[in-house]
């Protein structure tokens, strides 16, 4: 049995791993943990009692389910590689700073980070690659995602992973390329401007749609989430993948085999 600590267990993405675990053979909650003052803090999670010590779950687990937010994830990580234990990142909205970090603890212990776990979003991710590799620059690629009313980061960590697999289709740096939150006069767009746009509201689950426009025809290459529990599948079979594997970083492609 793989035994899974959760972090962020009392959100959304928690609940719905937690209830994923039931169905899921081969594995079973060693623990679960919140941020200390969290409301879910002290309540049950299928049977299991949510606590705030990350270094006691960490060490009572073959590998940690991380989804909560960018400032959890120093101490997450240090956690993890004190207790030599797997770490699974779903969390979004990391910069640059915490991808080093990511980096850095990946040379001790196995770390996987995805900023989407379902097997949609990743085939999708290949898809663009290729389309953006066979299509030239007069073929302007945007992005549009949009989420529930709560999700604090924008764009989606989704939006950006796309933006990155059709940046390197096109062998160029997604920074040097990136158009994020027009507003105002803006001036033409920029040829091999890779457009993002984000739109909140009610309880989308997540919805991206790449949009390859030249003159006279348009590609739209989509995906929706009907709900959490594809995340939430995708995040324990990349957890029961990961537990035990060397100490590296790893994505979801390494999981699927795209
Ligand atoms: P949420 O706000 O419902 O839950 C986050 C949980 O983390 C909360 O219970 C909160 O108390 C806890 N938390 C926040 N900061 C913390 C800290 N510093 N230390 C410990 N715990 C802390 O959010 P959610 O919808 O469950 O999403 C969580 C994260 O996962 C977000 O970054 C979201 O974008 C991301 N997400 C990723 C995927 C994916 O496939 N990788 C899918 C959905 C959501």
């Amino acid at each position: 049995m793989t035994r899974i600590g959760l972090l962020g267990a009392g959100g959304r993405m928690g609940r719905a791993i937690a209830a994923a675990l039931q169905d899921a053979p081969g594995a079973v909650l060693a623990g679960a943990v919140d941020r200390a003052g969290a409301p879910s803090v002290g309540t049950l999670l299928c049977g299991v009692e949510i606590g705030t010590d990350v270094g006691a779950l960490a060490a009572a687990s073959d590998v940690l389910v991380d989804f909560t937010s960018p400032a959890a994830l120093p101490d997450n990580l240090a956690a993890a590689e004190a207790a030599g234990c797997a770490l699974v990142v779903g969390t979004t909205g990391l910069e640059p700073a915490d991808h080093a970090r990511i980096d850095a603890a990946a040379r001790h212990v196995a770390v996987l980070q995805a900023a989407n776990t379902s097997l949609g979003v990743n085939l999708l991710a290949a898809l663009v690659e290729q389309a953006a590799a066979r299509l030239g620059d007069d073929w302007d690629i945007e992005i549009v995602e949009m989420h529930h009313r709560h999700k604090v980061d924008a764009p989606s960590g989704t939006a950006l992973l796309l933006g990155q697999a059709a940046a390197r289709g096109r062998g160029v740096d997604l920074a040097a390329v990136s158009a994020r939150g027009r507003d105002g006069i803006t001036g033409a767009r920029r040829s091999g401007d890779i457009g993002f746009a984000s739109l909140r509201g009610g309880s989308v689950a997540g919805d991206h749609m790449v949009v390859l426009a030249a003159d006279g025809e348009r590609i739209e290459l989509g995906h929706r989430a009907e709900d959490r529990s594809i995340f939430a599948r995708g995040a324990l079979k990349a957890a029961l993948w990961l537990a035990g594997k060397p100490a590296g970083r790893y994505s979801m492609g390494d999981v699927l085999g795209i």
